[in-house]
């Protein structure tokens, strides 16, 4: 197996292989652009390693060809002390790991060649021990585990004893006492001197980008980002080239986009006489990129000659490292950048628009949870907000309020009015209740999966998480040295994950009102609405699934058709049971008699009848999915523990509770054990007489009423929970007969379907479907019980462990669960159409909205998805992306 390719053998393709950086060096070299020379360690050659904890056969022979090679190439030998090559050891995985692996420079001088490179470079001593200084702390950082902090502390001092706030007045006396400093460092933490062989200093430092793969912030970020373990890190061995020989040398990064607004344009930074690494820890101000055109004109001209080229060649946006050694340009780096969601749409038109990309691509180029993004309100920063700390952005949002310490605070403030955010060094499941009552959560401790994380997200509350530098106590928290205590405001942005002192004020999302036609891309200025309108219609003209939403009122309905919804997938009557109108359904539920029920059943009809009119009204012209009432009629009654203090307070104080009594036999009869698994669904329109009967007649004659005025209503008629054919014929048989009665000669055509949400109405789809026009997929239920997870407990209870253990990567009520539940969905899909070729099939569960469930549903051939209103926009984009 061949471990080590020179930057002249590889190409952008073999990313797995040799890493993002490695790969693209090729690519760069192979383009004929200015790459100093070098080699890429593959990372199998990584792998080897990591599991038996040394280079596997062949390795150390592969890399003295290589070296001699670059050698030869560069005319000098590795720390020869008369003129000695130097490189760098880089680390570079095949997913980008922002500052989670290691780098060492200047490898290759020890205390002989660092007299070389002076004379190589004209006699600048300041140079070549300043280049010496550097090699020795960052190997001792990052090879040998010596702090950090006893290298800049040294730094610092020797800057203080000259009176210099800057490293460049430094001189190289300084910088030589210095060395002999951060030798001096270097060997009480480690016992030894510190390696003067340049071949043994270069295979440590190899050595140690292995083992970087597995440090443990490497391992956690992997775990964030979902980024498998076993891939294992390349190693780029590359000839040093000097951005500190002078001032006309230098380093600085650049885009060939702006990647945090998308707008055209070059942006960057530059820093003069200075090494990469000064740039990412900021020690010297850097200047604007475009400062480059007056102090090296010849260099900024040749690198916005290669942006460009990089640019056409990657189509796409480019994020570059360079270094300018005495006037000749040098590329260390690039790939394609990350972005912002707003800079990801801007770009992905900009590139349509410029020819340079075709639309399909565009789409593939953003994301569903990108758009999502944009349409939660955002912080307005222009009044300069003075951010306290950073944290993972972990449920997306904007959340000011009084930081509270405690659930029971949280609670008790939020009773009283207040906004607040619940502040915690972690949550756990007794901290439920306080982050029902806050508008954020904010978190010390733990990822995107901890407790805090999962259930934020599963009530949509915002939640920075992981704010490791907050110290968090009883009643305040202190952070940098500031303390918010009990009351204070703060502000956290839950998609960035910053946490700003005071309140910042929020803007609207302009993306929302675009959506919501109150701002059109004509009218507007913004790039962005314009770039979101361009690509959601791409993905409308490309779908194939129809999006339609879950809706019970008519403003929600017109809501979502404003956000494109074309028609109601789930409207949950029971919905329309509640407020004034539960007393009726009490009623209904105490009746004794026949006749009692069927007064209580009219009562209702003419309300029921007025609901589904603005409804059908509201979505004319589309198809409106009515589904008949589901939970149990319990919820419809007032609490068993209440009900007996007061029937019992009552008896004692000789007070007349006959009616209570009467609620409480009533309370106690209807009491389940398993309310989720009892008498819902269908198997009480089987028990109640008449209310199915009720809420048919009620949908059948507002569409007649409708069809009278001249509207085109399109009722579907669902009935939920059935696990059995003869449950759905049963009550198809009933529905049929009101139906036909109802609609006469009125031309109101009524669908009548099921929902599937209990793995046996999956498994028996062939038969279910004899009786059904349609199949919904109530997902939240055949979740729940294909699993057997309480769906309104789980999350909070267990599911981080879950995630922690890696049982799931995400919760299969956020993503549907692909080879479990989605099974099943198949097997349905299948089974049902074989039987009925033309069975509409649609989806209403959560996971409508869900970018890789619609992925899925694509996949299964469903007709539509439906989701709440807020997310059709996002359903919208997915079912375009499935489709190219
Ligand atoms: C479902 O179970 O997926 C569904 C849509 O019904 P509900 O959430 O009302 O139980
Ligand atoms: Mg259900």
């Amino acid at each position: 197996e061949k471990y080590v390719y020179d930057f002249s053998e590889g190409h952008r393709g073999l990313k797995e292989l040799l890493g993002g950086k490695g790969a693209n060096l090729a690519e760069m070299t192979r383009l004929g652009l200015p790459v100093p020379a070098g080699f890429t360690i593959t990372t199998r050659a990584c792998q080897a390693y990591l599991a038996t904890g040394s280079n596997p056969a062949g390795l150390a022979e592969e890399i003295d060809t290589h070296l001699a090679a670059l050698e030869s190439t560069m005319g000098r030998r590795l720390g020869d002390p008369a003129d000695p090559l130097l490189v760098s050891v880089r680390s570079g995985a095949a997913f980008s790991m922002p500052g989670m692996m290691e780098t060492v420079l200047n490898v290759g001088l020890n205390d002989a060649s660092v007299v070389g490179l002076a004379a190589q470079s004209g006699g600048n001593d300041r140079f070549a021990w300043d280049s010496y200084r550097r090699l020795i702390q960052m190997f001792g950082k990052t090879v040998c585990e010596v702090p950090g902090e006893e290298f800049s502390a040294a730094l610092d001092e020797a800057k203080n004893n000259r009176g210099a706030t800057d490293d460049l007045h430094l001189d190289a006396a300084d910088l030589r006492a210095l060395v002999d400093r951060y030798k001096y460092i270097f060997a009480k933490h480690t016992g030894y001197d510190f390696p003067q062989d340049p071949r043994e200093q270069m295979e440590l430092a190899m050595a140690a980008v292995f083992r970087s793969w597995n440090a443990e912030r490497a391992v956690l970020y992997r775990r964030q980002e979902r980024i498998p373990a076993d891939l294992g890190t390349a190693v780029n061995v590359v000839a040093m080239v000097f951005g500190n020989l002078g001032a006309d040398s230098g380093t600085g990064v650049a885009f060939t986009r702006d990647p945090a607004s998308g707008a055209q344009g070059i942006y960057g930074d530059y820093l003069a006489n200075a090494q990469g690494e000064d740039v990412v820890a900021g020690i010297r101000n850097t200047v604007p990129l475009q400062e480059l055109a007056t102090l090296d004109p010849h260099s900024y001209e040749e690198l916005l000659g290669i942006m460009a080229k990089l640019e056409g060649h990657y189509r796409d946006l480019c994020d570059i490292e360079f270094t300018i050694e005495r006037g000749k340009l040098w590329m260390l780096q690039t790939r394609v950048g990350k972005r912002t969601a707003g800079a990801a749409f801007r770009i992905a038109a900009q590139l349509v628009n410029e020819g340079m990309i075709d639309r399909d691509e565009a789409l593939r180029r953003v994301s569903g949870a990108q758009l999502a993004q944009l349409m939660f309100p955002r912080f307005d920063l222009e009044s300069g907000p003075v951010a306290l700390t950073k944290g993972i952005g972990a449920s997306p949002g904007a959340a000011v309020g009084k930081a509270v310490f405690s659930a029971a605070r949280a609670v008790e403030l939020a009773a009283a009015g207040e906004q607040v955010i619940l502040v915690r060094r972690e949550t756990n499941p007794e901290d439920l209740s306080g982050m029902i009552a806050a508008q954020g959560i904010l978190t010390a401790r733990g990822g995107k999966t901890s407790h805090a994380a999962v259930v934020a997200r599963g009530m949509g509350r915002t939640c920075v998480c992981g704010a490791d530098s907050l110290e968090i106590a009883a009643d305040r928290f202190t952070v940098a040295g500031r303390t918010v205590a009990e009351g204070d405001v703060i502000s956290v942005d839950g998609t960035t994950g910053s946490v700003y002192l005071g309140s910042v004020p929020v803007r609207p999302s302009e993306v929302v009102q675009y959506f919501e036609g109150t701002l059109t891309p004509q009218e507007t200025e913004d790039p962005l609405v314009e770039a979101v309108h361009q690509i959601v219609s791409h993905a409308d003209a490309t779908r194939q699934l129809v999006v339609r939403t879950n809706a019970d009122t008519a403003d929600d309905a017109a809501r979502a058709r404003r956000f494109g919804a074309e028609g109601i997938g789930l409207c949950r009557t029971e919905h329309m049971f509640l407020g004034d109108r539960r007393e009726l359904v009490e009623r209904l539920i105490l009746a004794a008699t026949p006749s009692e029920r069927a007064d209580a059943l009219a009562a209702l009809l003419p309300l029921q009848r007025a609901d589904f009119v603005d409804l059908f009204r509201a979505m004319d012209g589309l198809p409106v999915t009515v589904r008949l009432i589901d939970p149990p009629l319990h919820e419809f009654l007032p609490s068993l523990e209440e009900l007996a203090v007061n029937v019992a307070v009552a008896r004692e104080r000789g007070e007349d509770h006959a009616e209570d009594a009467e609620l409480l036999d009533a309370v106690r009869r209807m009491h389940e054990q398993n309310p989720m698994l009892g008498l819902r669904g269908v198997r009480l329109g089987l028990v109640i007489p008449g209310l199915f009967a009720m809420q048919v007649r009620a949908i059948t004659e507002a569409a007649v009423q409708l069809a009278g005025e001249g509207l085109d209503p399109h009722p579907e008629i669902m009935v939920p929970l059935v696990g059995a054919v003869q449950e759905l014929e049963t009550v198809r048989r009933e529905c049929e007969q009101i139906v036909a009665e109802v609609v006469a000669d009125s031309g109101v055509q009524v669908l009548i379907g099921t929902m599937i949400e209990v793995p046996r109405a999956a498994l028996t789809a062939g038969q279910i479907a004899e009786a059904a026009d349609f199949f919904s997929f109530g997902t939240n239920d055949l979740t729940q019980m294909g699993w057997g997870f309480s769906r309104d407990d789980v999350e909070g209870a267990f599911f981080w462990r879950y995630l922690e253990l890696g049982i799931f990567g995400i919760s299969p009520f956020e993503s549907i669960d692909r080879d479990g539940v989605g099974r099943l969905i198949r097997i349905a899909a299948e089974e049902g159409r074989a039987v009925r070729p033309d069975l509409k099939l649609g989806v209403c569960g959560e996971h409508g909205g869900d970018p890789e469930s619609v992925h899925f549903f694509h996949e299964v051939g469903l007709d539509y998805v439906s989701c709440s209103p807020f997310r059709v926009p996002v359903a919208r984009l997915e079912a375009g992306r499935a489709a190219i």
